[in-house]
């Protein structure tokens, strides 16, 4: 008789859910996952608006190389599980008060067009920033980025004691993004580009250290498009989960995790089912085990992260649209005049920014096909919000008028046919217990950047995975949580 086999539940489908599936069923564990949605995915979710459907969340696919590992791993290769196309072009940027600049994979291409928008210095800062976010990224990768969540002392002992100041030097947490920035570039609509990169973990780039430059390494280092959108990114996930074994229960919450003598035995599901389990990885986002959404055993096992220090939230929206007067990319870029008063207003004012940014994805453009659509195309919005959707009402036909106006003066006109808008009050309805933040929390601070709680937590047998927890936010970062989550189940159970 061999040993009986790891019995494990993953709690939600999420990408960090999904890649935990798939490294516990890989190690021989029988596992379960209950997902309370109808389909895997999470946030990469389609949203169904006239007769087709959009990627609703994510739209920016990058840092590739750990869904190759993941695939690899399992002995498949991610390549042949969905078509991928690498961009050249990674987006396109536009300003109200004038000027357009694209930015491409290739370092030197981008230099060349920073050159010809701003002069030659700041292709030259152009390039030292590519040098010095590239160093950041592989100094924190491996003992970071794909290792555990550290302790401070955990911390010292990883980089090691002598190597400290050297260290502190070039991953730069003691100063802001915005304040780096300025070492770089003098064109204040460049600080204002690359100080975005800070909203791709939900934070303002004036009070995020500069370390989180790594964003723009793990972009420059490849955006890839993908046939069918990012759905097709869960689906891959999960056929592979399922090929190992993994089953899937769709449609079902749980209402608690069931305990016995300071360890978790098992879940019980909305409709009153029990679940027996050595393991239970919760996909959901940290706040929910303190807020008590997981039952009181799963209270104290994971911190609620307090309202200042939420993610950002956002206004979406989904359109079928035809698009005149820009030359839309599949990632543009429409920047307003006074990035500063964006943040205070979504962070120091909790409201909706009066001139905000607009990301915009033209879904049907790009990849393979770079020609525009004929007729009406897919494009996705998305403006930052407060994550405050569970307590105030915020006017998201006010911030859609205002990315429309925006755009406008940028020179493109929509003509829209269908649109489906999602405010923060929507995501906080979606997310339980974030109040519409999609990104955990911030990163904030000095040491924001490993301020995420680790995979395992105060109630044994109990792990998490998911943007909220370390490493942090994005499809790639929540694939490599579940990683560590499943790794560290696996350790305790052995
Ligand atoms: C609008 C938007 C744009 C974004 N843009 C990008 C981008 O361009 N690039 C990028 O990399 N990232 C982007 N992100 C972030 C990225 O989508 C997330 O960080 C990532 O998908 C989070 O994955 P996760 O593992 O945390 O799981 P989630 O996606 O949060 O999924 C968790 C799952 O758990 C389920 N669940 C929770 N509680 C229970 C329960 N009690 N019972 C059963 N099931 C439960 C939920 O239904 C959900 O399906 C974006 C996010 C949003 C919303």
């Amino acid at each position: 008789m061999g040993q009986p086999k790891m019995r494990a539940i993953v709690v939600g489908a999420g990408a960090g859910g999904l890649a935990a599936a798939i490294d516990l069923a890989r190690a021989g564990a029988d596992v379960t996952v209950i997902e309370k949605g109808d389909a895997a995915g999470g946030k990469m979710r389609r949203q169904p608006v006239g007769n087709v459907a959009l990627d609703a969340g994510p739209t920016v696919f990058t840092m590739r190389w750990i869904f190759d590992e993941l695939f690899a791993d399992a002995g498949k290769d991610f390549g042949e599980a969905l078509s991928l196309n690498r961009a050249r072009l990674l987006a396109r940027h536009a300003w109200r008060s004038g000027g357009r600049l694209d930015l491409f994979s290739d370092v030197e291409e981008s230099a060349a067009a920073i050159e010809a928008f701003s002069g030659p210095d700041d292709a030259q800062g152009y390039r030292r920033f590519a040098a010095r976010s590239a160093s950041i990224f592989e100094t924190l990768r491996d003992p970071f980025i794909k290792d555990q969540r550290p302790s401070e002392l955990e911390v010292v002992r990883r980089v090691g004691l002598f190597d400290m100041p050297a260290f502190l030097a070039n991953i730069r947490p003691m100063t802001t993004l915005w304040a780096e920035l300025h070492r770089f570039f003098r064109d204040p609509r460049l600080i204002q580009l690359f100080g975005r990169y800070a909203t791709y973990v939900g934070s303002s780039p004036f009070q995020t250290p500069a370390t989180i430059m790594l964003v723009a390494h793990a972009e420059r280092d490849g955006v890839w498009s993908v046939d069918g959108g990012m759905g097709a990114v869960a689906k891959a996930l999960q056929g592979l989960a399922s090929d190992l074994g993994a089953s899937f229960s769709f449609g079902r919450g749980v209402k608690q995790i069931i305990a016995d003598q300071g360890r978790a035995t098992g879940v019980e599901l909305d409709d009153g089912d029990k679940v027996e389990a050595d393991a239970i990885i919760f996909n959901g986002d940290v706040s929910a085990l303190a807020a008590g959404l997981l039952g009181e055993n799963a209270k104290r096992a994971g911190k609620q992260t307090p309202r200042a220090k939420r993610s950002l939230s956002a206004v979406t929206a989904c359109l079928v649209a035809r698009a005149r007067g820009f030359p839309l990319a599949h990632h543009t870029v429409f920047f307003d005049e006074d990035y500063p008063a964006e943040f205070r207003r979504i962070f120091d004012a909790r409201a909706l920014p009066e001139k905000p940014t607009v990301y915009l994805c033209a879904q049907d453009r790009g990849g393979a096909n770079d020609a525009p659509p004929d007729g009406a195309e897919r494009i996705f919005l998305l403006t930052n919000a407060p994550p405050d959707g569970d307590i105030s009402d915020f006017d998201a036909d006010a911030a859609y008028a205002r990315a429309l106006d925006l755009m406008s003066a940028c020179g493109l006109s929509l003509e829209v046919e269908d649109a489906a808008l999602t405010s923060p009050t929507d995501f906080a309805e979606r997310y339980p217990a974030t109040g519409g933040a999609l990104y955990g929390q911030t990163s904030h601070g000095m040491m924001g950047t490993l301020a995420r709680a680790g995979a395992a937590t105060k109630l044994q047998g109990l792990y998490m995975a998911g943007g909220s927890v370390h490493p942090g936010p994005g499809v790639p970062m929540a694939v490599m949580s579940g990683r560590l989550a499943a790794r560290r189940a696996l350790a305790d159970l052995a």
